[in-house]
């Protein structure tokens, strides 16, 4: 399995036992400490780093290892214990913390973990200041404290339920416990069972919770895709309920399953959420450029508009932060909601559609063919960084007539449809997604980047 280790704007990923160990994440304990003391940022908040990890079995260990780090540089930390990633990013900003670790590896499969760097605005570093903590790391150019400056540990049990609270105040629960939903939530053994759970529970709903015990053992693969939510999709049918939600490990993320036992799709995620907010709120929405145009489509209807930003849920939120936007999030099924906190929050999406559904009183199915049906085909190839500029000249070339978007690689907008490409930071190949309103314009426009890619390489 020898892979890299990957360092990149959000932290760092790895197998654990082959190049994710506890001297390394010690060191990058150190390094976010080192970064921390020395920045700016940190005037006028606690020299203190809220420490959270997901489910898996190798998070208390990677805790404890950045928790040495970070008090060997006279930070202190809270330690959250076991809690969705989101939960981090809004106890960061109710303690008053100068920054966030959340040991994580997201949807990645069991044998790996990450370390996520969140600072005091709940926000991953933007791309100078992730650059600086990785030069702390990499040049070992750490500033240790002396022994009676080093910081010290301490326990933080109130995150369940400061996150609750905060998602329940942006829903109208009185109106959504009176329909008495039933629910099916699988967690997928990760992060967000218990406090899934405890939601549900305060908004009336009746929950058959599936994998829900944050064992760290995932069930089936943890990526909440069509492939991976069989199971989810028979329950949902066998129990008569309303409607079945799907998390990731970490709970940033949320797929929904219609009554009828159909997998609705990430990309709807955003759009009902949307559809919700926009309706009731005046502002704009913002979503990453290979989220689906359903969202602009929904923003249209009340008068909205939205702002793409590049690829990255710190993009996300750092333009809703500017632009004040009411809603926002990506297509992987991350929605945002600054009442709650500028991180992509699986709660957030549940709470939402939940209360779109009370108010309608209209079924999930219903509301999800009000929206505007496109076709979406996400894939890759292969291109070192000469085959990309090739594949991207050529692109410009025969989409001549598109509106182009280049915040991040090239974003071709049709009349009826889209092209994304863009290169990865960490493999040497190109994302491609194409959104069409038929399937036959979505395959014309995948053909044309099928032939240019076959030209170049
Ligand atoms: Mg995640």
């Amino acid at each position: 399995m020898a892979e890299e280790l990957i360092i990149s704007i959000s932290g760092m990923r790895g197998i654990v036992g082959e190049n994710l160990t506890p001297s390394i994440a010690a060191e990058f304990g150190c390094a976010f400490g080192t970064f921390l003391k020395s920045s700016a940022a940190v005037q006028n908040k606690t020299l203190a780093v809220c420490i959270g990890r997901d489910s898996r079995k190798s998070g208390p260990m990677l805790a404890a290892a950045v928790a040495s780090g970070l008090c060997s540089t006279g930070i202190d930390v809270i330690d959250l214990g076991l809690i969705p990633t989101p939960s981090a990013g809004i106890m960061t900003r109710e303690l008053n913390c100068c920054g966030a670790v959340v040991i994580t590896a997201s949807h990645n499969p069991i044998p790996y973990n990450g370390i996520k760097l969140l600072l005091s605005d709940g926000i991953a570093p933007p791309v100078n200041k992730a650059e600086q903590i990785k030069n702390i790391y990499l040049g070992k150019n750490f500033k240790f404290v002396v022994s009676n400056m080093c910081g010290s540990v301490v326990i933080n049990t109130l995150a369940y339920e400061t996150h609750v609270n905060k998602v329940l105040a942006i829903v109208n629960r009185g109106q959504i416990a009176a329909k008495k939903f039933k629910v099916v939530l699988d967690s997928v053994n990760g992060a967000g069972g218990p406090i899934t759970k405890k939601l549900l529970a305060e908004l009336g709903c009746e929950t058959i919770a599936i994998n829900d015990d944050p064992s760290g053992m995932f069930e089936h693969t943890p990526e909440p895709t069509a492939d991976n939510l069989g199971s989810l999709c028979e329950v949902v049918q066998a129990k008569n309920v309303d409607i079945g939600f799907a998390q990731d490990p970490d709970a940033d993320r949320l797929a929904v399953v219609d009554e009828q036992g159909n997998y609705i799709g990430e990309e709807y995620t955003l759009a009902l959420a949307a559809k919700y907010i926009l309706e009731k709120t005046p502002g704009a929405a913002a979503a990453n450029l290979s989220t689906s145009r359903m969202i602009d489509d929904i923003a249209k209807k009340y008068n909205s508009s939205v702002i793409r930003t590049p690829v990255g849920e710190a993009n996300v939120a750092q333009a809703m932060v500017t632009n004040q936007c009411v809603i926002g999030g990506e297509g992987n099924g991350g929605v945002i909601d600054l009442r709650v906190g500028p991180v992509r929050d699986s709660l957030v999406g549940i709470a939402i559609i939940l209360n779109l559904m009370a108010e309608t009183g209209k079924k999930i199915s219903e509301l999800v063919r009000e929206i505007p049906c496109y076709y979406m085909k996400k894939y890759k190839c292969r291109a070192d960084k000469r085959q990309a500029q090739r594949l991207f000249a050529a692109a410009l070339e025969k989409f001549q007539g598109a509106r182009i978007n280049t915040q991040d690689g090239f974003r071709f907008d049709f009349a009826d449809g889209w092209v994304h490409l863009r290169t990865s930071n960490t493999e040497p190949i190109v994302r491609i997604i194409v959104e069409a309103q038929s399937r036959e314009a979505a395959e014309k426009y995948q053909k044309i980047i099928d032939d240019i890619q076959r030209d170049i390489t």
